[in-house]
């Protein structure tokens, strides 16, 4: 197999995200529907506007270093999506869901930093000076997503669960 470059690597990563994000739109959506808790359902709801931004920011990477995505599926986040739907499925509605939900969009949140943060580091490498300022906002919404999360499954969520 031919070797490939640091900028292949870039562009595969970086259609790797784009599937990633597009999946989620729809992901994000059905976990909004299935938390009971409101604050939880805003939260999956606003970073649903947020992962909209987030794809248009890649499109915007893709103008700006002249590439084009290849067509790929990610297949990580097919899976982690997969997990969170069939608690969806097995779980009734309520606090424990809830807090099963929070540590399924969290495993999310995890994927999305590494791939951020290796996009980030390569297109830097790269002297791509822009790209990595577009991907490094995003890498930053991930973060506060995934801390948001953390502070509503200590505070909130999990006390709920327990109660329950
Ligand atoms: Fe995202
Ligand atoms: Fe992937
Ligand atoms: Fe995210």
């Amino acid at each position: 197999m031919a070797r490939k470059s640091l900028g292949d690597l870039f562009l595969h990563d970086l259609s790797d995200i784009y599937s990633a994000e597009k999946q989620l739109t729809r992901a994000l959506a059905r976990l909004s529907r299935a938390a009971s808790n409101e604050e939880l359902s805003k939260a999956f709801e606003t970073h649903l506007h947020e992962t909209e931004g987030q794809i248009e920011r890649i499109d915007k990477v893709v103008e700006v270093c002249g590439l084009r995505l290849k067509r790929m599926k990610c297949a990580a986040m097919e899976g982690l999506i997969e997990e969170g739907q069939e608690m969806i499925d097995e779980m009734g509605k309520g606090p424990v869901l809830d807090a099963g939900l929070v540590g399924a969009a969290q495993k999310v949140e995890h994927y999305e930093i590494a791939a951020y943060g290796t996009l980030c580091a390569i297109g830097k490498l790269l002297g791509r000076d822009e790209a990595v300022r577009l991907l490094s906002e995003t890498l930053e919404e991930e973060k506060a997503t995934d801390l948001k999360l953390s502070k509503f499954a200590q505070t909130v969520g999990n006390p709920q669960a327990q109660e329950a």
